[in-house]
């Protein structure tokens, strides 16, 4: 299924394929390949996608359809469906039914949207390999050695699997740019505020950000126009008066090359990021070479806030309100045996790095540094976004790895996080785009970066790639 989103809407409106033909195309399609893929941890219930069906087919009766009425959507199994499992891919939540609906669910079922199942990730999306769900390893489709990426690796493998053709996925590191990159799909990180956050399974409050993966550029706009609104129900939603954008294209594209050119990036990776880089100046645009201080030590700043922010937002599964609940011979023993047997090694390692960097005496050694650091990166790449229109990076130093290859070196894998983290800190939206393959034939992609609400110059921009790509 690698039609276009407004290609099966054409298909929809005009009666050659109905919404239950192109939702059982998607279910057969699960079925082929998802014992090799692993993409999903499960389908949605059968009245729920009966009910779902029945709605965007009256959508078309009615004329009342949307761009994405009848659309099968994976869902990312840390964004919450009213009455549907949604485990986080933990232990903790494994029978863990969600009694509303996340603001971005709501949005897709209005818009009449089928979503089909739950997606494989990393235990609340912690790692960059989907290695670290409790259940199963999401395998690249183009190449069942190697991983699909994470944390939303299940959601970029049913996309780039033809499973389905559009997926919601999260973002706290690179999530959603990591995961596509090395599927060869497109995923976009909206900037902080434009998604909501109400209904997304929490990792780390200040950088956690919901966003679509589709075939095109043009398909992740679509979901994004559907799922970005403000909502009261999310304390950092932005306001309609902050979301304005209004600065002009000047097709300036700007590279921090000290940045890129460094030690452990994949001769192929910066091969191809030369070469997109070169058909972009063939498309008209001019590439100039960029600073951005103290870039380097973006990868510390995340592993210091986002570990701090897990330890707090995870404190919550406690064996008596959510999941797992462990009996012991009182409460802190119960609680104790939950976590213990609900968190895995990932989760626990970050909980305890997080609860030290916050801990009285190395509050101000670590946490407050990282946070004043972030502000200085903040205006740094403001200060860039006057020269230039997006910045680009490759998304990833490295194709995707073998399944096993990283899984048990934490820092290596925290490591290949160095192009994506930048974007979280500072809040801006990023997106990434199939630019080709390795020799081997594993997926490439190039990320481009925008400033705060500049998602539209990521659309113009990646679909003025893709034209020349
Ligand atoms: N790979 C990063 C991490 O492990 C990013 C995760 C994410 O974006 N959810 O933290």
């Amino acid at each position: 299924m690698t039609k276009s989103i407004a290609t099966l809407h054409e298909e929809l409106l005009a009666k050659k394929l109905s919404v239950r033909e192109l939702c059982d195309e998607s279910l057969k399609t699960i079925e082929e390949k998802d014992g090799d893929v692993g993409a999903f941890l499960g389908m949605y219930s059968e009245a729920f996608m009966e009910a779902q069906i029945k709605k965007a087919e009256e959508m078309f009766t009615l004329g009342t359809a949307t761009k994405l009425t009848g659309i099968p959507f994976a869902i990312k199994d840390n964004i919450v469906v009213k009455g549907e499992t949604a485990s986080a891919g933990s232990k903790i939540l494994e029978n863990h039914k969600a009694v509303f609906d996340a603001d971005v669910i709501e949005a897709l079922k209005d818009a009449g949207a089928v979503l089909i199942g739950r997606a494989n990730m990393d235990e609340f999306a912690m790692g960059g390999s989907t290695e670290n769900s409790a259940y199963k390893v999401t395998r690249n489709p183009h190449d069942l050695s190697k991983v699909a990426g994470g944390s939303s690796g299940g959601s970029a493998a049913a996309v780039a699997s033809g499973m389905v053709p559009a997926a919601l996925g999260s973002d706290t590191g690179g999530s959603i740019r990591q995961p596509a990159s090395f599927c060869g799909v497109v995923g976009l990180k909206t900037t902080y505020g434009k998604t909501s956050r109400y209904g997304a399974i929490a990792m780390g409050s200040s950088l956690d950000q919901i966003g679509p993966f589709g075939n095109s550029v043009a398909d992740a706009e679509i979901i994004y126009k559907f799922i970005s609104r403000v909502d009261k129900r999310d304390s950092t939603s932005l306001p309609e008066s902050a979301r304005v954008f209004t600065k002009k294209l000047t097709k300036t594209i700007g590279v921090p090359w000290s940045f890129v050119r460094r030690e452990g990036i994949d001769a192929e990776v910066l091969a191809n990021f030369e070469e997109s880089l070169k058909k972009l100046e063939q498309g008209g645009y001019t590439v100039k070479d960029v600073t951005i201080h103290e870039l380097e030590k973006t990868l510390s700043i995340y592993y210091i806030i986002m570990f701090a922010e897990v330890s707090s937002n995870l404190a919550r599964y406690d064996g008596i309100r959510y999941g797992l609940s462990e009996k012991g011979a009182n409460s802190i023993e119960g609680y104790f045996l939950s976590r213990t047997k609900g968190f895995g090694d990932e989760v626990r390692r970050r909980i305890l790095l997080g609860t030290y960097v916050l801990s009285s005496g190395y509050y101000d050694a670590y946490y407050n540094k990282a946070t004043a650091l972030r502000e200085y990166l903040r205006a740094e790449f403001a200060k860039v976004f006057e020269e230039v229109d997006v910045v680009a990076l490759p998304t990833s130093p490295v194709p995707a790895f073998g399944v096993g290859e990283k899984h048990g070196d934490p820092l290596a894998m925290y490591l290949a996080d160095i192009f994506t983290v930048p974007v979280n800190i500072v809040g801006v939206p990023a997106i990434s785009i199939p630019s080709g393959k390795t020799a081997g034939g594993l997926p490439l992609g190039l990320q481009l970066i925008a400033p705060h609400n500049g998602e539209e110059f990521l659309f113009t921009i990646g679909k003025d790639f893709e034209k020349v790509y």
